[in-house]
This record gives C-alpha cells, sequence and structure tokens, in this order.
C-alpha cells in the first residue's frame, strides 16, 4: 500500500495520519470526514519555492485556491509565504476573512462580473488576470469610474493542451480561456492595454491543463509565448516583467499515475525560460506558477462509514459508505480513480474486490470500481486517499447531504477546521411559500 506524507501504520494497527489514529477522529468528528495531513502540505509548499530560491529566479509560488478554500487552509498558505489565485468573489471573500496580503492575490476567471472586478479594485488585489477583449474594456471602464489603475497579466492560449499523458497542438485552440496566441487576438489585446492609462501590464498568463506529468507542455508553451514576446519586443517595444504559466503539475492518486517531482518541474521550466531569454536577448522575465492539486491534492483523505453490501452474483460486490458524488464528485464527473484501505487494518491482505458506492439516488454515484478489500462490516471504516482537490471545494449538497467537516491534523493533534454541516444549515436559505387562500 502506497502512503501520502505523514501517513502510517500505528502500534494498534490503524492509519494514522500526521500522528493521530484515524479511528480516533471519526469518534471526535463523524464520517464523512476530510482529513488532511498539514506538514504534507508544508512539504510540497516549500518544495516549489526552495526550487526557485535555489536557481535564483524571482518567482512567486500562487496557490490556485479552488483546488480548496477555506479560511485555514488560505491561512497556511500565508504561513508558508506562498501567493493566492482567486477565480470568484466568494475565493477572495475567503481570502479577505483569512487576512491574507492584498498585494499576493491573482484574480483569474473567463467571465468576471462588474462586482467582482469592483471588489478586486476597492480591495487593492496584487493582479487581475484578464481573460478576454469583453473583460477588458469592462475593467477599463470600472478602473476609469474609479480613477484607478489595475495591474494585469494577459492570459494567452498558445495553442497547446494538456492531456493527461500527451499534448494536442491545435494551432487555434478551442477553448474557452484566454487570448489565442496564433490568430492576433492577443497582440490585439495587449496593444490596447497598453495604450490605455487604466492598465500596467506586468506581462503574460497561460494555463495548458491539468493532472500533468512531464515538462514537455510548459517548455512547448513557453517556447510559443516567446516567439510571439520577441514579435512584440521588436514592434511595440513590449517586454514582460513577468511570465505566469499556470499550474497543473500532476499528482499520484493510483499506482497508473507517475509524477515527477515539483522541483523537477521548476527546474527544467526555469531552464527553457532561461535559454528563451538569452536566446532572444530579452531580459529574464519574474516566473509565476499556480499549483492548486500538488499542493493539497495528495494531503487529503477521506473517512467513511461503510454501511450496505450488495451481492449480484457472479457481477459484482457493492460496498456503500455515507458520502458520494457530494463530498467527492470527481470520479463521477470525469472517471477519476483513487486508493482506498479499511482505516481500521490498512495492512491487512485484501481477499474481496468491491466496488464502492456512495449514497446518493444516481447510478453513477460510484466512488471506486473494483478495489481488492479484506473483508469487512459496517464497523469499518473506508479511508479514499489523495482526495485533498477539487473535493471539498466542489462538494454539494446533492440529496441534501450536509458537507463532511474538515480537520488538520499535525504533530500528533487534530483540528476542526470546517465544521460540519448541520440539518438547519440545509434548509438555512429556505423561505416558506407566502398563501394566498385565506379561509
Ligand atoms: C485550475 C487552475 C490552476 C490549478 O490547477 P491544478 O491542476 O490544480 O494545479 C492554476 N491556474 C489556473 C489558471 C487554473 O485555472
Amino acid at each position: 500500500m502506497y502512503f501520502n506524507g505523514t501517513a502510517q501504520v500505528n502500534e494498534k494497527g490503524h492509519l494514522q495520519i500526521g500522528g493521530v489514529d484515524t479511528l480516533d477522529l471519526v469518534s471526535q468528528f463523524g464520517t464523512p470526514l476530510y482529513v488532511y495531513d498539514v506538514a504534507l502540505i508544508r512539504e510540497r509548499a516549500r518544495g516549489f519555492k526552495e526550487t526557485f530560491d535555489k536557481l535564483g529566479v524571482k518567482a512567486q509560488v500562487a496557490y490556485a485556491s479552488k483546488a480548496f478554500s477555506t479560511i485555514a487552509m488560505v491561512q497556511l498558505v500565508e504561513e508558508e509565504g506562498l501567493s493566492l489565485d482567486v477565480v470568484s468573489a466568494g475565493e477572495l471573500y475567503t481570502a479577505l476573512a483569512a487576512d491574507f496580503p492584498v498585494e499576493r492575490i491573482h484574480f483569474h476567471g473567463n467571465n468576471k462580473s462588474r462586482e467582482e472586478l469592483e471588489m478586486a479594485l476597492d480591495k487593492g488585489i496584487g493582479c487581475i488576470v484578464v481573460d478576454n477583449l469583453y473583460e477588458l474594456q469592462l475593467l477599463e471602464r470600472v478602473c476609469g469610474e474609479k480613477n484607478q489603475k489595475a495591474n494585469i497579466l494577459l492570459r494567452v492560449t498558445p495553442g497547446i493542451e494538456a492531456h493527461t499523458h500527451d499534448y494536442i497542438l491545435t494551432g487555434q485552440e478551442d477553448s474557452k480561456f484566454g487570448f489565442d496566441l496564433q490568430n492576433g487576438q492577443a497582440e490585439a489585446a495587449l496593444q490596447n492595454a497598453l495604450n490605455s492609462q487604466a492598465f500596467e501590464v506586468l506581462g503574460i498568463h497561460c494555463h495548458i491543463g491539468s493532472q500533468i506529468f512531464e515538462t514537455t507542455g510548459f517548455i512547448l508553451a513557453a517556447q510559443k509565448i516567446f516567439e510571439k514576446l520577441n514579435d512584440w519586443k521588436q514592434r511595440l517595444s513590449f517586454e514582460p516583467a513577468v511570465l505566469n504559466l499556470g499550474g497543473g503539475f500532476g499528482i499520484r492518486y493510483t499506482n497508473e499515475d507517475e509524477p515527477i517531482a515539483a522541483s523537477q518541474y521548476v527546474e527544467d521550466i526555469i531552464t527553457e525560460v532561461k535559454n528563451l531569454a538569452q536566446h532572444y536577448d530579452m531580459k529574464m522575465p519574474e516566473i509565476w506558477i499556480e499549483p492548486g492539486r500538488s499542493l493539497v491534492g495528495d494531503a487529503g483523505t477521506t473517512l467513511y462509514k461503510i454501511g450496505s453490501r450488495k451481492e449480484v452474483p457472479d457481477v459484482r460486490k457493492y460496498l456503500a459508505v455515507d458520502g458520494g458524488m457530494s463530498d467527492n464528485i470527481r470520479p463521477a464527473l470525469y472517471q477519476a480513480k483513487y486508493e482506498a484501505v479499511l482505516a481500521g487494518r490498512p495492512l491487512e491482505k485484501a481477499n474481496e474486490v468491491v466496488s464502492i458506492a456512495g449514497k446518493c439516488c444516481e447510478s453513477g454515484d460510484m466512488l471506486i470500481w473494483d478495489l481488492p478489500l479484506p473483508e469487512s462490516d459496517d464497523n469499518d471504516v473506508l479511508a479514499v486517499f489523495c482526495t485533498g482537490a477539487y473535493g471539498y471545494s466542489m462538494a454539494n449538497n446533492y440529496n441534501r447531504l450536509p458537507r463532511p467537516p474538515v480537520v488538520f491534523v499535525e504533530n500528533g493533534e487534530a483540528q476542526l477546521v470546517v465544521r460540519r454541516e448541520t440539518l438547519d444549515d440545509l434548509i438555512r436559505l429556505d423561505l416558506s411559500i407566502q398563501t394566498k387562500i385565506k379561509n
């Protein structure tokens, strides 16, 4: 069995994370429960930062908070000295509630509303990553009204799309995000931005995909961008102070995944950008990256109580747990795969193959297909690994299931950082109908 971070088997034979017995966590906080290995998040954060420091490159590592956005997580990001990406007023509000330094917040999104842009300007956040022409014009108007200048990056689509194990090169990329680099849209946007009083154009941004296992895509993207930058340097006298190459660094969910180390991504990217800058005789830009999944993904474990069992003879054994697509929609949404163990006896030899079903009223609500497990019953707790990214952040109340709480564990201590939703929470927005019939 593969254990991430501080996960190990303790003297009782139970799964322990951050020095805390997971069965004790279940007794104290119930199930389902999201558990985060704080030491592992810190290790991942430092891994990125230290590589930039070692290579002597000015950089910002911005945590893409959409992967897991809560006040405690934002505070942890601040403790580790990273920057923060937000994609909505809600994520921005969370960051502000956590007192995150506004100058290190970057605002993303392909359809930021006027209200969101106003909020970003009013709060003085560090940078707005402009996605499209509509937004550029809207932001210019809002800046004009407020008599303010905005620091911006322009998000470009370099014509490279990362699929899990390879890259598609498309001349004109069919993407909802960003200004196309090849068809002149990016240049037109840059010219508009440079000619406007409203903007300080810090540089260029691109993000090629997610759960990427090689550095090839980042390198191809950097090459395509530099070809244009060279052109823009000659004709527009523009040289970016910042080059943001996005996130998307892959992690190990199952033994099919073979991620490379954070340091390797950073080293390869930096080497290429240094070469390109030298080749085109441009000054080395500050490099920004935006890891989400790779900072929190393998630090998260979800604990469930096993409930009903259904056997379809000669076909399949279903084991149902007390959560499902409401707390982890990734398997239903994109066939994501996970590994899991019985928290009380993680090393016991498997003697059956089961499929883990959620409790939602959807046939597609399956968490894991064909998982080898020791025979279990309803006294057992199932621990599903690597649920730290896009788990809680995509959680929902389908079937009116309350969202599970989040616990941070570190150095033998557990701290509740999001409480469990209650049944009252579920109806807190509901209003009764005004009955018109008077009797
Ligand atoms: C989602 C996203 C990220 C983070 O992606 P991960 O795969 O979680 O690392 C970074 N930058 C942008 C613009 C994104 O949309």
